[in-house]
């Protein structure tokens, strides 16, 4: 388990830069004060001063992930530390109303403007091994996170359920394209990104690999949009309902498996056998999150494989059991995937920018909420009823 420490203190201590003026003097903010329980409207005082390097965002959209949900109905399991009350809302969209002091530029060296919108990234510290000697920040030691850390702590603000954001000092931060919608760019900075992660761990596919993607939902989606962009010869979707895999099949699969129709696991490692020609699949990604699909993933790739595992959360109570010698016997390439980095965000924009006419990832986010019915949106994201549920605050 990755584990944070929340040393928000360090915001404070900070010299007191540019004061925050012409700005309502609280924000709203939808809050999870108990597990399972209606959000509460709760208003914040917005900041009246911003560190350096520190940003106030409007929230324009706050995307919902399956994270959020679990983490709603009190399923986190410790897989992040966390302590309530806290904002929900962790892929977000905002547009830039102060700055602190400091260059105003993004983490790829892009103008900022009073106006701009951007994405952000959790906060990393910048001088630990992971930071610096691996190149990892995704897994940094010292991680501010918004949503995980408390609302009860200054300055708040910290979800994006909220009207207002302040967005943490050392936080990577991308100008989101004027081509790319809120909604869009705020899945491009949780489901989107962590998909392009997955895919920078995964390596280069090939016009004649197969590939499955167990998981039809926002990730799974967005994966059969990239497979089918970089160019893999077949592409196989596992899920349901039958809505989202008739959707991957517009964002090109070229096969579906309907986890309702094949409810087997093993006729559903029988169905990918059959598909690719008996050998398994050149590559496999894991977005679906479900415990036991670690499981048919391994027997669905083929002998020397690739496998990307990037759906579950490291809960207790989720493990599955492993015949060691499988792995050997299949030589497979297994590879896990954490968050992202600010590069992948950018990655992630570019993407959905430079593929704005060929997949309609707008049929993803259809309905939208305010932050008075952001508890329907994670109902209706916990349930399936919706793909990717919008709180506009
Ligand atoms: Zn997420
Ligand atoms: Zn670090």
């Amino acid at each position: 388990m990755i584990r944070y420490h929340h040393r928000i203190e360090k915001l404070t201590v900070m010299t007191i830069a540019s004061a925050v003026e012409d700005l309502p003097k609280t924000s709203r903010a939808a809050v999870l004060a108990d597990f399972n329980a209606p959000l509460e409207i709760r208003e914040y005082p917005l900041p009246t001063s911003l560190a350096p390097g520190a940003l106030l965002v409007r929230m324009e959209a706050a995307t919902v992930c399956g994270s959020d949900y679990k983490l709603w109905a009190g399923r986190m399991g410790g897989a992040l530390p966390l302590t309530l009350p806290l904002i929900p809302g962790h892929e977000f969209a905002g547009r830039i109303v102060a700055f602190g002091e400091g260059e105003r530029v993004d983490s790829m060296g892009a103008t900022l403007e009073l106006g701009d919108r951007i994405v952000f990234v959790h906060s990393n510290c910048g001088h630990c091994d992971y930071c610096t000697l691996f190149h990892q920040p995704a897994l940094c030691r010292d991680r501010d996170m918004y949503t995980f850390t408390s609302s009860d702590q200054p300055p708040h603000l910290f979800g994006g359920f909220s009207e207002y954001l302040h967005v943490f000092p050392k936080s990577g931060r991308v100008r989101i394209p004027d081509e790319v919608s809120s909604p869009i760019a705020s899945a491009s900075s949780c489901a989107l990104r962590t998909v392009v992660h997955s895919f920078d761990r995964l390596g280069r596919l090939e016009p004649w690999q197969s590939m499955v993607i167990q998981g039809s939902g926002p990730l799974g989606l967005f994966a059969t949009a990239m497979a089918h962009h970089a160019g893999a010869g077949q592409i196989i979707v596992i899920g349901g309902p039958d809505d989202r895999l008739e959707l991957a099949t517009e964002y090109g699969a070229t096969d579906v498996v309907s986890v309702a129709d094949v409810p087997d696991p093993d006729a559903r490692v029988e169905a990918v056998m059959e598909l690719t020609g008996g050998k398994g699949s050149d590559a496999v990604i894991e977005l679906c999150g479900a415990r036991t699909a670690l499981l048919e993933g391994l027997q669905m790739v083929r002998v020397d494989g690739r496998y990307v595992v990037t759906g579950p959360m490291d809960e207790p109570g989720t493990e599955v059991p492993i015949r060691p010698g499988y792995l050997t016997g299949k030589q497979v390439n297994i590879m896990g995937a954490w968050s992202a980095d600010i590069s992948h965000y950018w990655k992630a924009l570019e993407f959905v920018r430079r593929t704005a006419g060929k997949y309609d990832f707008s049929k993803m986010t259809t309905s939208q909420y305010s932050l008075e019915n952001a508890t329907d949106a994670l109902h209706r994201m916990g349930t399936y009823a919706d793909i990717k549920p919008v709180v506009i605050p």
